[in-house]
């Protein structure tokens, strides 16, 4: 769920508690969570965190002059500065970094799936690594110009799943996609390669418009620690069988294994209600 928003509000707010603070200890509870060896991770204790910030969907702790701790929240993952120190049967915990004044930086997964990771790098690998070497360019404050070809060059693929593909533009995932495409008028079966220049021009305009919106919210709501829920200001996404918030006809719904598509039949899709494929594989 983190996208890049509620990434972004998270670097934001860590960074500002958190710049000049000294690393006491680390410790990486999370099984399967720090991906790396070498530097060890406890190569950041007694060194001082020198900023927090965001690429695409991943958050970096840089530390001292050299280490960054670079970290994915996946679907279920927080990143969260407490004052208090973790108990050690906190389950959710996947790596725990004490910094001073009593506080303690904690990645915590919820839900069953263990999938939240952490590398710890040298400063100057964070942009040769694998994860961040692959994304394209970021999706907000300032959307590539060339969207459209970008879109283009990835195929004859749905903009619902290409807008979430990182390597195309980074930061946009299941949430946001929805109100971007509803925003922009523009079905989630449309193909990425078939857009005519107004088309492409609304649906630049409509990830700035949706990101900037989401952040100006957050940046008036969100506070240390991050809650375990972010306060999502959203207007289509699962909201499906509520009236649309801009011509009220009922919203409808795709549903797949994990996740839901959301939109307006009369804005999106020319009146069509879309087949549902989990419907449609009930019934075979
Ligand atoms: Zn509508």
């Amino acid at each position: 769920m983190p996208e890049l928003p509620e990434v972004e509000i998270t670097a934001e707010r860590l960074d500002e508690a958190l710049r000049g603070a000294t690393i006491e200890s680390s410790l990486a509870p999370g099984i399967n969570a720090l991906k790396t060896f070498d530097p060890p991770l406890h190569a950041i204790d007694g060194q001082t965190i020198s900023g927090v910030r965001r690429i695409g969907k991943h958050l970096v702790v840089d530390v001292g002059d050299d280490l960054s701790l670079l970290i994915h929240l996946m679907s279920a993952g927080r990143l969260q500065l407490f004052d208090k120190r973790a108990s050690l049967k906190d389950r959710t915990s996947r790596l725990l970094v004490r910094v001073d004044h009593d506080r303690e930086l904690r990645l915590r997964e919820f839900g069953t799936k263990q999938r939240a990771w952490v590398k710890l790098l040298r400063r100057e690998d964070v942009e040769r690594d694998d994860a961040v070497a692959s994304l394209g360019p970021e999706a907000w404050p300032d959307p590539p110009e060339d969207l459209a070809e970008r879109l283009a060059g990835a195929g004859a693929r749905p903009l619902h799943g290409v807008l979430r593909d990182q390597k195309v533009i980074a930061g946009i995932g299941r949430s946001w996609v929805d109100e971007i495409l509803w925003t922009a008028r523009l079905s989630p079966f449309q193909r990425g390669n078939d857009l005519d220049a107004d088309q492409a021009k609304a649906l630049r305009e409509a990830i700035i418009e949706v990101l900037g919106r989401a952040m100006a919210h957050y940046e008036e709501n969100v506070h240390l620690p991050i809650p375990d829920k972010l306060p999502l200001p959203l207007l289509v996404h699962r909201k499906q069988g509520e009236p649309c918030p801009r011509c009220g006809t009922t919203l409808e719904a795709v549903f797949y294994e994990d996740y839901v598509m959301t939109y307006c039949p009369t804005d999106q899709t020319g009146g069509k209600v879309l087949k549902d494929r989990r419907l449609s594989r009930l019934l075979k």
